[in-house]
């Protein structure tokens, strides 16, 4: 668990997104698993082994990046693309997109 609660998290998100450190939609995977130590990707503080991860690849200013959440993270993460695409919507009046489908995958912790 991470010490900020779900608004803040989300927020930060929104600002992340924002800046181009995350990207602005959910990608079609995840892949699931222990934590590996590695920072996430939102809070900054290590997904620890005891903890359970979410990893995307996505890309990040045209780089394909790998990025970790904490499942509260990657929620959070979730919510703020959501809050993003429907502001960007707004904001275009564009076509009318559904959200994508995504699945949740198990790695096998090889
Ligand atoms: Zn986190």
């Amino acid at each position: 668990m991470s010490n900020f609660d779900q608004e803040q998290l989300v927020d930060r998100a929104l600002k992340r997104i924002h800046n181009q450190v995350l990207p602005g939609r959910e990608p079609q995977r995840y892949w699931g698993g222990p934590g590996s130590g590695q920072h996430c990707a939102l809070c900054d503080l290590p997904v620890t082994a005891h903890q359970n991860e979410y990893q995307i690849e996505a890309d990040v200013n045209g780089v394909l990046t790998t990025l970790r959440f904490h499942v509260v993270c990657k929620f959070a993460w979730r919510l703020a693309c959501a809050r993003a695409q429907f502001k960007q919507r707004r904001d275009a009046d564009s076509s009318d997109q559904s959200p994508p489908d995504y699945a949740v995958h198990r790695g096998h912790g090889s």
